[in-house]
């Protein structure tokens, strides 16, 4: 783990973490690119800390050497495993932030989106600061990743693995996080309302020739298929579902998760521009909490997969 310090026009504490992933450079770059432009010293008293999250996965081209870090959360000090005893390291590092943004890429097609588990004020400057339109409550899915073990934390997936056009907009929404929290002072922030999709399933994949027949938050029309393999059909039979990291290769266990529109997250009452900031409205066209025997699933003979053992998350 590499740690880098920079200042800060406000007082806010905030910290941007890249290179969570090994085969995701996009983090690590908009990372670097930072640390060059930012000064050193800010004029206000807080800080910006920009960190390289697991180097030798980086150095190798691989998600992780040992473990899925961010799926290890909390970790161990003790284990043999790199990434476990990582992860209680970079906690320890993000430790008494204000907010801090964790970077990251996918194989699903755009757009960009954030990702929270616990929507804090904190989390709800950042969401609404950054340029997105969607951001998913993942705190109906598992909690072993970095949003869910340090508190005001927000992951972005800011586009697809390896693409230019992730790095650069990783970097704007990067500067935009800072305007959020007064760290950088260059540009007023600019915040605007953003769509909660809540994900309350993994999908997951069973084997053979995967199809994947809609992409990330496009609903899918009741007794569509949204996805399907040798083993598995999987249909939706109810309305207002949209998928989440939809792919058909972007991950092992997953054609990605079922999510569904919750609402909408509205910018900080203070610099709201005259909407009322402060609630989320819940439960826009939909009053389903996960019903998931609304779906169904055909399998195949060989089937035995759990989702909620095995899928995979950003
Ligand atoms: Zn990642």
């Amino acid at each position: 783990m590499e740690s880098i310090e920079r200042g800060s026009a406000g007082s806010a504490r905030v910290a941007i973490v890249g290179g969570i992933h090994g085969d995701e450079p996009a983090g690590e770059r908009i990372v670097r690119r930072l640390a060059d432009e930012l000064d050193e010293r800010g004029s206000g008293s807080g800080s910006v800390r920009l960190i390289v999250a697991n180097e030798p996965a980086l150095a190798a081209g691989t998600r992780y050497t040992d473990a899925d870090l961010n799926r290890v959360f909390p970790g161990d000090p003790d284990s043999g495993d790199y990434e476990r005893a990582l992860a209680p390291r970079l906690a320890a590092e993000l430790e008494g932030m204000d907010a801090v943004l964790a970077l990251h890429t996918s194989h699903s097609a755009p757009p960009p989106f954030a990702i929270y588990s616990d929507p804090t004020e904190s989390v709800r400057r950042s969401v609404t600061g950054m340029p997105v339109e969607y951001v998913v409550d993942s705190s109906r899915l598992r909690s072993t990743t970095l949003d869910s073990v340090v508190p005001h934390t927000v992951s972005i997936e800011v586009g697809r693995q390896g693409s230019e056009e992730a790095v650069e907009y990783g970097y704007e929404a990067c500067l935009a996080f800072l305007r959020a929290h007064g760290a950088l002072d260059d540009d007023p922030p600019t915040f605007t309302e953003t769509t909660i999709v809540a994900g309350d399933e993994e999908v997951p994949k069973g084997g053979g020739e995967p199809h994947v027949h809609f992409r990330n938050f496009e609903e899918i029309p009741e007794g569509a298929v949204f996805a399907e393999d040798d083993v598995y059909t999987h249909r939706v039979e109810e309305e207002g579902v949209v998928p989440i990291l939809a792919s058909e290769r972007g991950y092992e266990e997953i054609f990605g998760i079922y999510g569904r529109v919750q609402g909408t997250m509205t910018p900080p009452a203070s610099d709201g521009d005259g909407t009322t900031g402060g609630e989320e409205s819940t439960e826009r066209g939909s009053t389903a909490e996960g019903s998931a025997e609304t779906r169904s699933t055909e399998r195949g003979s060989t089937a035995e997969g759990s989702a909620e053992e095995t899928a995979e998350q950003p």
